[in-house]
This record gives C-alpha cells, sequence and structure tokens, in this order.
C-alpha cells in the first residue's frame, strides 16, 4: 500500500478509500463508450474540511485529483486524465443543510442529485426553477452548475441550472475554503445573493468543469411551484425545423412567458416511434416534427389567456395540435409530470447502440443551418459508418438531433449526434469500431464547433479540441491559463481539460 493511500486513509477512515482494481474500474468511465480513465485511488470525503485536507496532500506529492458527482458527464468529464490520480466521489455529501422559507433559498451539499433535492422542497410547495439536467436523477448539483447543466424540465423559464446560483462554498485547489456572494461578507449570517461584495467570483466556477475548486456546498434560488399548469402538443408542418425555429422565436418575440418548449425533431419521431418508444404517436399517419409547450399560472385566468396567445402561435404556422390526454398523443403532458425522464428514455434508443454527442448552446435561429450541415456531414462520412455496420450488422448508424428544448434567452439546447455500435460484438472486442467512434466523434464536434456554438459541459476530449483547433482567442485562453496558475498552480484538479497539464 503506498504511502499516499496511507496518508488520505488517516482523513476519511477505512471505510471510505479504495484501491481495489474493481472499484477503480466502476469509476474509469462516463456515459460514453471510447474514453477510460482508471484511477489510482477512489476516495469518498464527507465534507469540505476532509477535501481540503485530501487537495493539500495531493499537492505536496504532486498528484492529480478529479472531482466526480453523479458520474453522469457524456464527455469523460469526471474520469482519470491518462489512467492516474485521485477520484473523489462526492455523492456521500448529499445532506440538505438548510431552507430558508422566508428569502426562499435553499442550501444543500453539493453531491445531492437534482431529483432529491425537488423532492424534499415539494413537501414545500417549492422547487428549484430550472430542474438541472436530464439526467437529474442521478447527476448531482455540483455537476450540474461546473456544467451550466438545463433540460430537465423548466428551462424556458429558468434557464440553465446556474442562473439559480446564489452562492458556493469552494475547496480550492490548494486546500483554502471560500464561500462567494454574500458570504464574503464575514458579517452575512446566511446566503441571500450572488452579485455584491466586488466581482462575481461564483461565475468563475460555474461551468468550470471542475479546474478551479470543488464545490461543496451549494445554495439555490427556490420558487412557489405554480397550480395552474397547461400541456399541448403538436404536429409540425413538413419543414418542421424551420416552423419550430419561428415558432420558438415568434414565442420570444411576443415575450409569452413559458416553461418549457421542446421540440422533437423528425428522425426522433420517425425512427422512435416504430421501435416503440412513443406509442402515443403510432396512430400519426405523417411521423414528422413534434413541438410541445408547458406552461404554468397563479390562476385559472391567467393560464388560460396565455394558452390563447400560444395556441395562436403554433395554429398560424400550420401546426396541428394532439388531443389532450397521452394516448391522443400529448407528450407535453407526460413531460411536466414526469421531469428528468425525456432524456433517459432516448440515451441509445437503438438497441445495442451508443450515442456520441456535441450538445451546445446556439440561437434559436441557427437551427435550421445546423440540422443541414449534420445532415452533410453524415453524407461525407458514410464510408466510415458503414465500415461499423459491416462489422455488427447494425444498420442504423446515423446522425442526427434529439430533444431540442428552448432555454434562457433566444437560445436553444441543441442536442446532436450519431448513434453508433460499440466495440463489443459477438463476444469479441473490434478496436477498429473504437477507433472509428473516437475520430467520427472528434469530426463531429468540430464541425459543430465551427458554427460558432457553445459547449458547457466540456470533458477532456471537446475542452482540448477546441484549444488545438485554436477556437478561443488567444487573449481569452491566456487568461483562462493565468487564472489556473494562480488557483492551481501544480494543476492538481482536474488536469488535462482546456489542456492544461501544467507546462
Ligand atoms: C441520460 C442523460 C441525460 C442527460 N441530460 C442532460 C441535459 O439535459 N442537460 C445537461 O446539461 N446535461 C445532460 N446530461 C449530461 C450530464 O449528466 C449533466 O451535464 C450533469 O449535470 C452532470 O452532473 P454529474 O453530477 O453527473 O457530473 P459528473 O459527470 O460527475 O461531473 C461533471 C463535471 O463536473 C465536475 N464536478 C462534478 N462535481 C463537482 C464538484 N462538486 N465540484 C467541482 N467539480 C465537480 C467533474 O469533474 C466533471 O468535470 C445527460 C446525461 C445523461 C447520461
Amino acid at each position: 500500500m503506498s504511502t499516499l493511500f496511507q496518508k488520505l486513509e488517516k482523513i476519511v477512515s477505512k471505510e471510505f478509500i479504495s484501491n481495489d482494481l474493481y472499484v477503480r474500474h466502476a469509476y474509469s468511465r462516463n456515459v460514453n463508450p471510447v474514453l477510460q480513465g482508471v484511477p489510482d485511488i477512489v476516495i469518498r470525503p464527507s465534507d469540505a474540511e476532509e477535501i481540503s485536507e485530501i487537495l493539500k496532500i495531493a499537492n505536496k506529492e504532486n498528484f492529480p485529483v478529479i472531482p466526480r458527482g453523479g458520474g453522469c458527464c457524456e464527455w469523460g468529464g469526471s474520469i482519470a486524465d491518462g489512467n492516474t490520480g485521485i477520484l473523489l466521489d462526492m455523492k456521500r455529501m448529499n445532506n440538505i443543510i438548510n431552507l430558508d422559507q422566508d428569502n426562499l433559498i435553499v442550501t444543500a451539499e453539493a453531491g445531492i442529485s437534482w431529483g432529491t433535492l425537488n423532492d424534499y422542497l415539494s413537501q414545500f410547495g417549492l422547487y428549484t426553477g430550472s430542474l438541472g439536467p436530464g439526467s437529474g436523477l442521478t447527476a448531482s448539483i455540483g455537476g450540474g452548475i461546473s456544467h451550466h447543466s438545463v433540460g430537465a424540465g423548466g428551462c424556458a423559464k429558468y434557464g440553465a441550472c446556474t442562473n439559480q446560483l446564489v452562492s458556493l462554498e469552494v475547496v480550492l485547489p490548494t486546500g483554502e475554503i471560500i464561500e462567494t456572494g454574500s458570504q464574503a461578507n464575514i458579517f452575512s449570517k446566511f446566503p441571500f445573493n450572488r452579485f455584491g461584495n466586488g466581482p462575481d467570483l461564483a461565475g468563475l466556477f460555474c461551468g468550470d468543469n471542475g479546474i478551479y475548486g470543488v464545490k461543496t456546498k451549494v445554495s439555490l434560488q427556490v420558487f412557489p411551484r405554480p397550480s395552474f399548469a397547461a400541456y399541448k402538443t403538436f404536429l409540425l408542418p413538413r419543414k418542421d425545423v424551420e416552423a419550430a425555429s419561428q415558432i420558438m422565436t415568434e414565442i420570444r418575440r411576443k415575450g409569452i412567458d413559458v416553461y418549457d418548449t421542446i421540440y422533437m425533431p423528425q428522425v426522433i419521431v420517425g425512427t422512435g416511434t416504430p421501435m416503440g418508444l412513443f406509442p402515443m404517436w403510432e396512430q400519426l399517419k405523417r411521423k414528422r416534427g413534434i413541438l410541445f409547450y408547458t406552461i404554468e399560472a397563479n390562476s385559472e385566468i391567467e393560464l388560460t389567456e396565455r394558452v390563447k396567445q400560444l395556441d395562436n402561435i403554433f395554429l398560424n404556422k400550420k401546426a396541428e395540435e394532439l388531443g389532450p390526454e397521452l394516448s391522443d398523443g400529448n407528450f407535453a403532458k407526460w413531460q411536466y409530470e414526469n421531469p428528468w425522464h425525456l432524456y433517459h428514455n432516448l440515451w441509445g434508443m437503438v438497441p445495442a447502440s451508443e450515442p456520441f454527442t456535441a450538445e451546445c448552446f446556439t440561437p434559436i435561429n441557427t437551427l435550421p443551418e445546423l440540422f443541414i450541415d449534420t445532415q452533410a456531414w453524415e453524407n461525407e462520412n458514410k464510408e466510415d459508418m458503414n465500415q461499423i455496420s459491416e462489422i455488427t450488422g447494425n444498420l442504423t448508424i446515423l446522425s442526427g438531433s434529439g430533444p431540442i428544448a428552448m432555454i434562457d434567452g433566444n437560445n436553444v439546447e441543441y442536442t446532436v449526434g450519431f448513434n453508433t455500435s460499440n466495440s463489443y460484438h459477438d463476444g469479441k472486442k473490434y478496436e477498429i469500431i473504437d477507433e472509428l467512434n473516437l475520430m467520427l466523434w472528434k469530426s463531429l464536434l468540430i464541425r459543430i464547433f465551427k458554427h460558432g456554438v457553445q459547449y458547457y459541459m466540456f470533458g477532456t476530449l471537446p475542452s482540448s479540441l477546441m484549444v488545438e483547433i485554436g477556437a478561443y482567442t488567444q487573449e481569452y485562453y491566456n487568461l483562462l491559463k493565468s487564472i489556473k496558475k494562480i488557483l492551481d498552480p501544480k494543476f492538481i484538479l482536474s488536469r488535462g481539460k482546456f489542456n492544461l497539464n501544467g507546462d
């Protein structure tokens, strides 16, 4: 047993540390089949003080540390880079610390999931507004804030979960513990506001993908859940992407308060329905794109007025309303009543296949050009995709766009990627499939980058690609690196992301 292991064991006790091979392998992947990083040690701290001690030792020994929440990153963000390091599993830190019902702020440990937190809040008629990522039944609030996550529900109204952030407790890479926002003032008794006391230092850790510090406590605004809700689903006309984009833009132009508006492109409806994923759309003669809205209101009158305004927009664009019940095709009802379920169902919707995503934020009106280019990308890469099909016999290797949710501003979370086979087939591993998948994935990521989109849940692969292809201005990247050097002179935390390796 190494001396490093012994030193760490003293901090958390035997029960919460392991270097067993099977444990290390259990933490070696996220949800994609090609990126793997086996850590040397897995450790499960109970509080910020323990994390501070761990980081101080890691600095002395010059040993990398990777924070991991729910481990649901799609791009290998919470795995060891280069098969080395201490993996910090945050899921033991899952307590709710305080609900300030007067000021509508909840404070919880960073390892709690969005689902558990909202389950607790529902007892008080409250919710976090934006319900975090679609993976929020497992994904943690610390992971969500590290990614600017959005998508589970409420994102057209409340935007990315970082919009609701009030204050953070963060352990810096060298072990110091800080609190942001109102808590920067030692006389403040409880978190109440993010902005003030100088620059927005919480912002430094929002979407940082775990490079600038370990989030240990998160304070979020909470909101009373309105008592009235409506949800409707529409079948789009033939040019569905243009229609969806125009309807979403019109909703914003008219300033109508929607809770969610989500577009299910034709590829999802057309491929998923025959596979049994969407039984409520089986009766549709034409399996075209679907667009749905959900709204919330504090009175029946307010609700009725808004439904009228929204229906006008949809019907003017020749969208056809489906019936009110789920069995009539009203997917919106199901989505509103079952937050966090939408993306789980679609993950790997083609049997025996894996999705590689290039999800990003982009303005609503860029959707049509992105769709055309994704199709062009698939056509250009057909030969490589066919090579995989020939080995596995899986003919449904295809690219396309998943559910596209309206978020804050005039933007959408653009879900795009390709479904493919993984390298295990008929009891054998085909290295060539991993190579092809990785090559295709990089090529799609770069292709989408060049539309000027924003990636937000980076992982090592896309963040390094962004640096390698020169997508950052030199001045911006220098600043990113200088901040890293000040906070983490030995590049201990999340080494490798954004190509920050210490050189
Ligand atoms: C089925 C499915 C659906 C998904 N849907 C969405 C979606 O709708 N929207 C979306 O944004 N994403 C989605 N994702 C991607 C991902 O799950 C989310 O981005 C989620 O927020 C990640 O949280 P996590 O706790 O699992 O983070 P992890 O994967 O554990 O970590 C993510 C990153 O944050 C860092 N990190 C984690 N915790 C901390 C901490 N306490 N302090 C500092 N750094 C930390 C890690 O090092 C890593 O870089 C989905 C994934 C799946 C599998």
